[in-house]
């Protein structure tokens, strides 16, 4: 096969999502042309997610549905590190499977398989650690006006539920030079967001420079010109200090959200996960530093020996913080963590009842504190345009991507128009508890008068009488 079209799938984190765009940037350097339509492909890249027992399942499921439709596949990613001999093995349409510190190396695979079609390659090297620092080419796959800048690779902690640094390898963060070089060609290109993604972004620089240097990173990105939003995913408890939270206080155009998984709030769960304990300090200190934030966060539930009277304090923990926006996880166990060989197991059952439990409170807070939205004037950074909904689709600052909020916007009656690609003031008018809707232009005199005279027509809409005896 001469020169395979090349079809790509992209699962897992955002982590993983960087890495599919410079795998993809390099085969478009070396004349590949690559689709994002599957079924013009002769070969496929899957990038695939082993976090997770789900996670797992999705990249499996992907791989079997696309090798029944006849395609080769070129499986990178987590599940590859992991199961490099099991996927050759039992899927016969793999043609190479490529480890998560060698996607470098993703040209000279797809040409070697594309030379000798018997060829079955396996390019994973056992300890991923070869992470490159280069400036590499990358081909975004998401929407322009936002980026994901990977500023490391790998992680020292070792979270006794957690199978990354088996997977990834130790903490290896790039320089700064190597990171602002980057952001500026991806500036250049008409990116307005830059978001910093590893497994934990606080802990950058305490390899390379003996000590913690997000903040001399924020402060050289905040340099670039056009660009309006530095967003930071994944902090550590105990890296988020207050050197780091004042640098975010501090700079405009660091977005005044901070996620900070914080996985639960029991200090002998924590303990048995190897976490640090009292995230109700590191609660207190962001709110304390940073005006304005609003915080992200995400829990596990069921972990091993979860008791009742534990699991109840992590439901206290969330009604007193009320986190901005949260997202909770059922514990998946593996076997190759020692989380997976601990005691008292937690049934699937209970562990789904916890987590419903969790959800239903946070659908109620959320939709307490998206309703004190309405009235303000926020910016939001639009993105693309609903055709069913007729109105356009982005984010506030203190939303990311795929998993927070989205801001629908219409136009205004009086001429406001919204610009793709841009931050745009906007009038939020409704609130969903996982949506807001608004109106471009921002508190103009119009779109104030406007909202008021929705509020009076509301307020005077005459109630059903059925309603009155229901
Ligand atoms: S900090 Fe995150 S990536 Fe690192 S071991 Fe813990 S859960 Fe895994």
């Amino acid at each position: 096969m001469r020169n395979p079209k090349i079809g790509v799938v992209s699962l897992g984190c955002p982590k993983n999502a960087t890495d599919t765009e410079v795998m993809l940037g390099l085969l478009n350097e070396a004349g590949f042309e690559v689709t994002f339509d599957n079924d013009q492909a002769q070969m496929c890249l899957v990038n695939t997610c082993s976090f997770i027992g789900d996670a797992r399942k999705e990249s499996v499921r992907t791989l079997v549905e696309l090798a029944d439709q006849g395609k080769e596949l070129i499986i990178a990613g987590c599940l590859a590190q992991h199961f490099k001999e099991e996927l050759l093995n039992e899927i016969p349409e793999a043609r190479a499977v490529v480890g998560t510190g060698d996607i470098t190396k993703i040209v000279d695979v797809i040409k070697a398989c594309a030379a000798d079609s018997s060829l079955r390659l396996v390019e994973v090297s056992d300890i991923p650690n070869n992470y490159d620092d280069e400036v590499l080419p990358r081909m975004q796959t998401g929407v322009g006006a936002s980026a994901y800048l990977k500023i490391a690779e790998g992680c020292d902690h070792r979270c006794t539920f957690c199978i990354i640094p088996q997977l990834r390898g130790d903490f290896r963060s790039r320089t700064i030079e190597s990171l602002v070089k980057e952001a500026r060609i991806l500036v250049a290109g008409g990116v307005k967001e830059i978001i910093l993604v590893s497994q934990d972004s606080s802990y950058y620089g305490l390899d390379i420079y003996k000590k913690q240097a997000l903040p001399q990173l924020l402060e050289a990105l905040h340099e670039i010109e056009d660009l309006d939003w530095i967003r930071i995913m994944y902090c550590y408890p105990t890296e988020t200090n207050r050197e780091l939270l004042a640098t975010i206080a501090s700079l405009p155009k660091v977005v005044k959200y901070v996620d900070i998984p914080l996985q639960h709030s029991h200090p002998d769960v924590l303990s048995a996960m190897a976490r640090p304990k009292h995230p109700e300090k590191t609660m207190d200190l962001i709110r304390e530093m940073v005006p304005g934030v609003k915080i992200r966060s995400t829990f596990i539930v069921g972990f091993p020996g979860e008791t009742d009277e534990q699991f109840e304090h992590l439901v206290k923990f969330i009604e007193k913080y009320r986190f901005d926006r949260l997202g909770v996880f059922t514990y998946s166990r593996q076997m190759e963590v020692p989380s997976g060989s601990m005691d008292d197991q937690i049934t699937e059952k209970v562990k789904k009842v916890r987590r419903n439990r969790i959800m239903k409170l946070q659908h109620g807070i959320s939709s307490e504190l998206n309703a004190n939205m309405v009235g303000q004037e926020i910016d939001v950074l639009i993105e693309g345009y609903d055709d069913s909904k007729k109105l356009f689709i982005g984010r506030s600052q203190w939303d990311a991507p795929g998993i927070d909020n989205t801001v629908y916007v219409r136009e205004s009656l009086t001429g406001e128009r919204c610009f793709m690609g841009e931050v745009n003031k906007v009038l939020i008018e409704e609130a969903k508890p996982y949506d807001l809707f608004g109106v471009a232009g921002g508190a103009t005199p119009e779109n104030m008068a406007e909202a008021a005279e929705r509020k009076q027509a509301k307020a005077s809409k005459p109630i059903p009488v059925r309603a009155l005896i229901s």
